[in-house]
């Protein structure tokens, strides 16, 4: 049952070759939102690992801009909240920040201070892990909040950008990996 909504899931998948940028192979998620019972599949997955390894999860925070699309549904499905993190300037009232580099550059993430409490166990969920960049800054972010981490979830694992290394030892779980 698991590997049949695995297997939905990749079929829903598309990859795109030199997006956004030459040499680049991208993977689009659109098609499981397109598909009812692909999306389903995902929440499924997601909720079925949370339920059996994160008992004690009390808040689902997603990533800028498709953990928006994941984490909703995988908190009304665990009966807890979703806070968002996003780029910078996007969200009102008072924040906290955190600076992290880019290929090139560098950029800006942030979360409302009042999002996540003290001490409060939170999942992180995005679409996708390639370097672990992105992540490991939302951790950091979660470290400033005094939160409590229990760990990642994400559809798709980059396997050869390594980016479980640099998250270690947080654990991510990953539906499927490339
Ligand atoms: P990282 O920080 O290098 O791990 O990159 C992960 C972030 O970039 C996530 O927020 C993803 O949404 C985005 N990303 C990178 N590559 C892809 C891709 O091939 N498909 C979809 N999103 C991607």
């Amino acid at each position: 049952d698991t590997e049949l909504k695995r297997q939905l899931v990749h079929r829903h998948i598309r990859p795109f070759p030199d997006f956004p940028k030459k040499g680049i192979m991208f993977r689009d998620i659109c098609p499981i939102l397109k598909e009812p019972a692909a999306l389903a599949a995902v929440i499924d997955l997601f909720e079925e690992h949370a339920r059996k390894n994160y008992e004690k999860v009390e808040l689902i925070v997603g990533l800028d801009a498709r953990g928006f699309l994941f984490g909703p549904l995988l908190a009304q499905r665990l009966g807890i909240g979703f806070v968002l993190i996003r780029k910078k300037g996007k969200l009102p009232g008072a924040t906290v920040s955190v600076v992290y580099d880019l290929e090139y550059g560098t950029a800006e993430m942030e979360i409302q201070e009042d999002g996540v409490a003290p001490g409060q166990k939170v999942l992180l969920i995005d679409d996708l892990l390639a370097t672990g960049g992105t992540l490991l800054a939302a951790c950091e972010l979660m470290r400033k909040q005094q939160a409590e981490v229990l760990g990642c979830m994400v559809i798709i694992e980059l396997k050869e950008l390594n980016g479980i290394e640099k998250l270690k030892p947080l654990s991510v779980y990953s539906l499927l990996e490339y």
